[in-house]
This record gives structure tokens, sequence and C-alpha cells, in this order.
């Protein structure tokens, strides 16, 4: 199909001047005669503001406030953006704020499912408003709730995508095409079989840009973002960083894999799938190239890719019999990490030890002791950082080691992962 799928994350649009430029930017392309499947987030900070109101998570008068500061937020925005006060616009966000307010306040008493209800209401505010703003800044499109045509497997807060399923929506979602008109849609959300709302899990946007792109086949997907495209070091950890100009998708799943917050990592695989490129660009600066995932060879420019994660916990688990660390030991080290939760950045073992790298979660690390210490020893240490390089030179592992203590280090052909102090 013809169309072009764009996503716009939390940053671009978390002011009416951000809005302004975002479909300033759109209407851009809508004036070359593109027609665009838009994909938005909620605004700025919303996503971290509804985790507070999702029921039981804070005391009802912090609720209270939260709420009401979120709805200020809106409406400021919507206020710059729509000065007359009888538009239609206010009408349509007050009910969805009398909704969030009643979600807010239904406890189910199970967390997940209570999480989505609320949470899902960031990106439903967002497309209504920024629909209506490209309505009337000339770029005609329907509003269209995903939860109609992204299905999931209903597991709240970290759902799978039921392709299946999603599939059969096909059909539905070119209608909104037909006669040219944009498709302004929420990311992050969707529903399961049943229609409950659920979410794919934090930063989820992307990927919901990456599923529309697959089932409509389209020419090309565009994240818009604050940097200037895919960089080879997070800015915040590193003075000289090089924006990547071609970055092949095996590299880009790589990169999300070992932690490149640049992307979400289920992202690039339904792209990969459909041969379809992904533009990485920036909304400060719309003409400027910014950076392309694709079907190539190699990383243009050929440099080494930084990958920075601090605050981690690396923890030694040594089985209390003297046995060696074998299948047993493992399969049993396992499913304790995936029974609480604990995904894992690194991991080494020796003879009588196993090594792994995770990201501190005081509450999540206190169950993992107390699981493992039936059958093993546990020591850890905190505040280390775990630094990955793909194509590392041994000057680049110099530098970086600079003094500090190595606490381990593994190194295959193309990455190099060291866990330092902090
Ligand atoms: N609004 C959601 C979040 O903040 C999804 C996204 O921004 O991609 O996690
Ligand atoms: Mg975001």
């Amino acid at each position: 199909m013809d169309v072009e799928v764009f996503k716009f994350g939390g940053a671009s649009v978390n002011s009416a001047q951000a809005v302004q430029n975002m479909a300033s930017i759109v209407k851009r392309y809508h004036d070359a005669g593109r027609q665009m499947v838009i994909v938005v987030s909620a605004m700025g900070k919303t996503t971290n503001a509804l985790e507070q109101l999702v029921p039981n998570a804070k005391q009802e008068d912090e609720q209270e406030i939260i709420f009401k500061n979120l709805v200020d937020y809106h409406l400021q925005i919507v206020r710059h953006l729509f000065p007359n006060p009888s538009d239609e616009i206010y009408v349509r966000l007050r009910a969805l704020f009398a909704d969030l307010e009643e979600s807010r306040k239904r406890s189910s008493g199970e967390y997940n499912y209570d999480y989505d209800q609320v949470v899902s209401y960031g990106e439903l505010l967002s497309t209504t408003i920024i629909s209506a703003y490209l309505e009337q800044c000339g770029v005609g499109n329907q509003w269209v709730d995903v939860r109609k045509i992204i299905v999931t497997d209903g597991a709240n807060r970290c759902a799978q995508v039921d392709w299946s399923r999603t599939m059969e929506n096909r059909e539905a979602l070119e209608q909104f095409l037909k006669g040219g008109r944009s498709v302004v849609t929420q990311g992050f959300i969707a529903a399961s079989k049943e229609g409950v709302t659920t979410t794919l899990g934090r930063e989820g946007s992307d990927y919901t840009a990456a599923v529309l792109s697959y089932m409509l086949e389209v020419k090309r997907m565009t994240i818009w973002k604050d940097v200037p495209g895919f960089l080879n070091a997070d800015p915040k950890y590193f003075p000289d960083t090089v924006k990547i100009e071609e970055m092949p998708y095996h590299e880009a799943i790589e990169q999300a894999y070992y932690g490149a917050s640049v992307i979400h990592p289920k992202t690039i695989k339904p792209l990969q799938n459909k041969q379809i490129p992904l533009y990485i660009k920036s909304f400060i600066n719309p003409e400027a190239e910014g950076s392309v995932v694709g079907p190539y060879e190699v990383i243009k420019p050929q440099i080494p890719l930084y990958i920075f994660k601090e605050n981690q916990v690396l923890m030694s688990i040594m089985p209390k019999d003297f046995s060696f660390i074998a299948e047993e030991n493992l399969q049993r080290i396992f499913s304790i990490l995936s029974q609480v939760g604990v995904s894992v950045n690194l991991m080494q073992n020796s003879a009588l030890s196993f090594s792994i790298c995770i990201d501190y979660n005081k509450i999540l690390i206190d169950q993992l002791i107390e699981r493992l210490s039936a059958d093993f020893k546990v020591r850890y240490n905190r505040e280390m950082e775990l630094v990955t390089v793909r194509h590392y030179t041994q000057e680049i592992i110099d530098s970086i080691v600079a003094g500090r203590k190595v606490f381990l280090e593994q190194r295959s052909r193309d990455t190099a992962q060291l866990v330092v102090e902090d």
C-alpha cells in the first residue's frame, strides 16, 4: 500500500508548541500528497502519572492531586490549540476524563488488569487531541481505536500480539484509509479477542507502529525523535557521538537486545520480515537526513557502538552441596529467575559458580535471594555498570576500563561486554 507509518513519542507532543511542530511535519507530507498512519504515544510523562492512578498505587488524597494535575496539563495544551471554548474537542475530553475517573476508582483486585484500564487513557487523550488538531490544520484524518485492530493474548501489562487474529483486521484498517485520508491511532494499547484493553509494555508505541506497518506492508516507517537519528552511543554517557547513516536490521536487533534505548526491542523483526525500511528522524530538525535501518550488510559508517547500563547488580550463585554448575542447577536457577520475573543482561558460568548481571530492583532481588537460598549460596555486588561494545578494538576496551576494576568480561568476535564499578 502506498501509505507510510509515522510514530510520534511522548516528547514530540508534550506541549502545545510541540503538537504544533508535530502537526507542521505531518502537514508537509500531507501537502506533498502522502497518506499516513500516525501512531501517537501519551503526551509527555502522562503514562508515568497514570501509573500512579492505578487503584491502590497511592493514597486516595495523593491520587486526587495527580488526577487534577493530569487534567490541567491536557487542558492547558488544548486551550492553546483550540481557543474557542465551545469547540467540540472539550466535550470529547470531558467524556474521556469522566471515564478515566471511573476506571481509576474501580478496583478489580487484580493489579495488572487495573493498570491497563487506567494507563490506556494516556494514548486515548493524546490521539483525540491530535486528530482534532490535524483536522483543524487541514490534514484530513480518521481517528481509529487501535483496540479494534491489534488483538493480543490478553496478558495484561505485557500482552503478546496475536498475529493471526490481528491480520484478520487488515481489511478493516484499509477501509479507514480508503479515499486518501490519513489515520491517527494509539501506540502501546491493544485489546484481547474479548475486547478487554491490554498494553504492550512500556515504550511499546514503536512496536505498535511496526505491527501496523507489517499489516499494511507499507513502503516505510518513520520514528520521529528528539535525537538526530540512531547514534553510536547515548549522548548522556558519551561526548562525541556519531550518527549512523545505515544500520542493518540484524545490527539494530542486537543493539536493542543489549539495551540500546533508541527503539523498542520488538520493533525490528516485523519490519525485517517485510523488508520495510525504518527511518529515525529528528522532529526538531525534520529536514535532516536521520538514520535508516534496512536490509544492509554493514553499518555505515563502520564505527564501534556503545551501550551503557548503569545501576547493575552482579550476582554469583553457588550450589551449597558442592556439585558442579550443571544442567540441573542451571535449570533450577532459570526457573526461579523467570518466576520472580528478572531478566538477565549477562551470564557466565565456571565449574562452581554461575554469575548474572541484572538491573537493580530491591524488591525483586530480595525475592530472588530468598528463593535461591534454599539450594544455593548467593553473593552480589551493587553499583556495577555493564558496558557493551559492538565492533570493539583493544584500545576501546582499555579506555573503558581506565583504572576501574573489571568484575567480569566476555568477548565474542563482534561484541565485548564488561561489568565494571560504576
Ligand atoms: N506511553 C507509553 C509509555 O510511556 C508508550 C510509549 O511511549 O511508547 O511507555
Ligand atoms: Mg515514550
